[in-house]
C-alpha cells in the first residue's frame, strides 16, 4: 500500500510551493523531478501541464487520470498612492476567506517582498464602521513589508500590475492526521497520485492498462484539461470532494461525483468506481455538488470524446481554510489502485 510518510512528506512540499494558475512552473518541475525518481516517462506539454505514461499488461486500452496542481491566487491590479496594491483574484473564493492572511508578492523579474491582505479599514480603533465593511476588489489591498509612502516608492522596488500574489498555505499535518492547509483542492490529490507512483515503483507494480497521468496547470480557470493527449479511451479525475450541507462526503471519505454544475458525469463509470469502492470496502460517499467543476468538465466541454468520471477525498470548507484527513487520501488511493489494476 502506500507510505503514509512518504504521502505527508510529497503533499508538505506540493502545498508549500507557491502555484496560482497561471504561477505552476516551480511545482511542475518539482512533480516532474518526483516522477523522473520513480522511472516513469514524463514530459511537459506546451502550455506546461505534465504527462506521465505507465506501460500497462493491456496497452490496447489507455486510461486517462487527471489531477491539477494550480491553485486560487490573486494578481496586482494597481498601485494606491499610499503605496498599497490592489488585487484581482485568480479563480474562484471570498475576499473574507483571505482577509489577514500572509502573502508574497512575486514579480515578472522574480523577486519576493511579503506582505498582508487587509480590508482598506484594518482597524477597530480607527474605523468606526470597520465591521460593516464589504469585502470587494475595492476594500482589499496587501500592506508590503518594505519603507513605502507613494506608488512611486512601490514602482522602485519594481512591482507592477501583472505581478502574482500567492497566499501563504498554513500548511498543517495534525498528529490525529488531519490536513489543515489553503490548496487541498487539488493538491491533495496530486500528492494522492505521486505517492500512488511510489507504490507502483517500489512494489514493481504494472497497472493492467497503459495509464497517462494528466497533472494540469490551469483547472481553476476552467480550462486545465482543454487538451487531452492521443488515445485516451476513458478519463478519471481526481480532484477534492465537496463537504456541507446535505452532501454525505465527510474529511476521511473518498468522494464519487456522480453529478455536479456541468452536469452527470458518465453512468458506467461511474458505477464501476462505486463497485470497486464496494468490493475494496473503503469509506466513500456518492454525492453532486452543487456548485463545482473539475477538470473532466473542461475536458467534455473542449469536445473530446471519452467517458469521463470524478473522485476526490473530502475536504471541508473548500476555496477557504481547507482541511481533509488522512483517511480521506488512503481511501481515494485505495480506489485508483483499484480502478488501474482490476
Ligand atoms: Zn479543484
Amino acid at each position: 500500500m502506500i507510505s503514509i510518510e512518504y504521502l505527508h512528506e510529497i503533499l508538505t512540499k506540493v502545498l508549500t510551493t507557491p502555484s496560482p494558475s497561471g504561477y505552476t512552473h516551480n511545482v511542475l518541475e518539482i512533480v516532474k523531478d518526483t516522477v523522473n525518481e520513480f522511472k516513469f516517462s514524463v514530459s511537459l506539454t506546451k502550455k506546461g501541464a505534465c504527462v506521465i505514461e505507465i506501460d500497462g499488461k493491456d496497452p490496447s486500452k489507455v486510461i486517462g487520470l487527471s489531477a491539477h496542481v494550480d491553485t486560487l491566487g490573486a494578481m496586482v491590479r494597481s498601485i494606491t498612492t499610499k503605496g498599497y496594491l490592489k488585487i484581482t483574484p485568480i479563480g474562484n473564493y471570498m475576499y473574507q476567506t483571505i482577509e489577514g492572511e500572509y502573502c508574497k508578492i512575486i514579480t515578472r523579474n522574480n523577486k519576493e517582498f511579503s506582505g498582508t491582505i487587509l480590508t482598506t479599514k484594518p482597524s477597530v480603533h480607527v474605523f468606526k464602521d470597520a465591521r460593516q465593511q464589504k469585502r470587494t476588489d475595492k476594500e482589499i489591498e496587501v500592506r508590503i513589508d518594505e519603507k513605502v509612502k507613494t506608488k512611486k516608492d512601490v514602482e522602485n522596488l519594481g512591482i507592477n500590475s501583472g505581478d502574482f500574489v500567492v497566499f501563504d498555505s498554513r500548511t498543517l499535518i495534525t498528529p490525529s492526521g488531519f490536513i489543515k492547509s489553503r490548496h487541498l483542492d487539488d493538491k491533495a490529490s496530486v500528492g494522492i497520485i505521486l505517492a500512488v507512483l511510489e507504490y507502483f515503483h517500489r512494489e514493481k507494480i504494472v497497472p493492467k492498462n497503459t495509464v497517462k497521468i494528466l497533472i494540469t496547470n490551469y483547472e481553476e480557470v476552467g480550462h486545465g484539461l482543454s487538451f487531452l493527449p492521443e488515445g485516451i479511451d476513458e478519463l478519471l479525475a481526481v480532484d477534492m470532494g465537496a463537504i456541507g450541507d446535505d452532501l454525505t462526503t465527510t474529511e476521511y471519505d473518498v468522494s464519487i461525483c456522480a453529478k455536479d454544475s456541468s452536469g452527470p458525469y458518465d453512468f458506467h463509470l461511474t458505477n464501476h468506481l462505486i463497485e470497486l469502492a464496494k468490493k475494496s470496502k473503503l469509506d466513500y460517499a456518492v454525492d453532486i455538488y452543487p456548485y463545482y467543476g473539475s477538470d473532466a468538465s473542461a475536458a467534455m466541454r473542449a469536445g473530446h470524446d471519452v467517458p469521463a468520471a470524478l473522485i476526490g477525498p473530502g475536504v471541508h470548507a473548500s476555496h477557504s481554510l481547507e482541511r481533509t484527513h488522512t483517511d480521506a487520501l488512503v481511501n481515494t488511493a485505495k480506489l485508483i489502485i483499484s480502478y488501474l489494476t482490476q
